[in-house]
């Protein structure tokens, strides 16, 4: 899979697409990365990306040809129309639903703002737009590293241990059940026995329900979206005895 970026700011890309699983995915040729410059394409000599707002206001806008042209670029290197995303505050909500349609893409352009955000007519000329939450940050490069780290661990390969992503949170709605590791008692912490057990379907089971009384705790509008097995229905009424309800 190839991420193409798009960016006022290249080096923000340089250690963290250098590291750890990502890193590892590139180097077995399973995932591409192809950081493109604006800047590169802006028209005038001074190569000015920004530009006032028209109607007045504080800060810069980012102007839309530079943008433009890169796409053009990117059109042409690979020979055709990718899809195009671009991270705004005002896009839809990113979650591991938009991240898991993402991961079954060839190809993924993402295109980060800065300023007070993009000209308003690059919404004429992109498929998408993805905001990572409701909060605002200086620029979409933070964005696009959320995006492709958390699309990059769906895509067939980059995670060693298949099992591993299918378990995380989110999936089927859920939260993860808690994880353990060595040593078995921390501090009169100890380890729940059943994970010691040795018994898989103990231990399968254990899991299912601390996963649904953790969603149920932390994350009950998760539950609206969650289709319990007569066996998660099951756990749903013994979490809510255990909890008085
Ligand atoms: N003035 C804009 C507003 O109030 O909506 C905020 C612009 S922000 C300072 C600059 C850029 O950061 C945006 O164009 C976008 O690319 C990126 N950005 C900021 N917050 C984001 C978020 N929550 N999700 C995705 N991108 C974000």
């Amino acid at each position: 899979m190839i991420f193409t970026i798009l960016t006022l700011f290249p080096s923000l890309f340089e250690s963290p697409l250098n590291e750890s699983l990502i890193k590892k995915a590139r180097d077995r040729g399973i995932l591409d990365f192809n950081i493109v410059n604006v800047r590169d394409f802006a028209l005038d000599q001074h190569k000015t990306c920004d530009d006032y707002p028209f109607g007045g206001g504080a800060g810069m806008v980012m102007k839309v040809e530079p943008i433009l042209g890169a796409m053009r670029h990117v059109e042409q290197q690979m020979g055709g129309r990718p899809h195009f995303t671009l991270l705004t505050p005002h896009g839809r909500l990113f979650s591991q639903d938009v991240a898991s349609g993402m991961a079954r893409r060839n190809h993924v352009v993402l295109i980060c703002g800065r300023y007070e955000g993009v000209d308003e007519r690059i919404s004429s000329y992109i498929d998408d737009e993805i905001s990572i939450g409701d909060y605002v940050l200086s620029g979409g490069e933070a964005a696009a590293l959320v995006v492709i780290d958390a699309v990059a661990r769906l895509v067939p390969g980059v995670i060693g241990n298949e099992q591993s992503s299918m378990d995380e949170s989110f999936r089927e709605s859920l939260l993860e059940y808690p994880q353990y590791t060595r040593p078995q008692c921390i501090n009169d912490l100890e380890v729940p026995s059943v994970l010691l057990s040795g018994n898989h379907e103990e231990i399968r089971r254990w899991r299912r329900k601390e996963s649904i009384r953790r969603t149920i705790l932390r994350r009950p509008d998760l539950m609206d979206r969650f289709t319990a097995s007569q066996e998660d229905r099951r756990f749903i009424r013994e979490i809510m005895e255990e909890l008085g309800e």
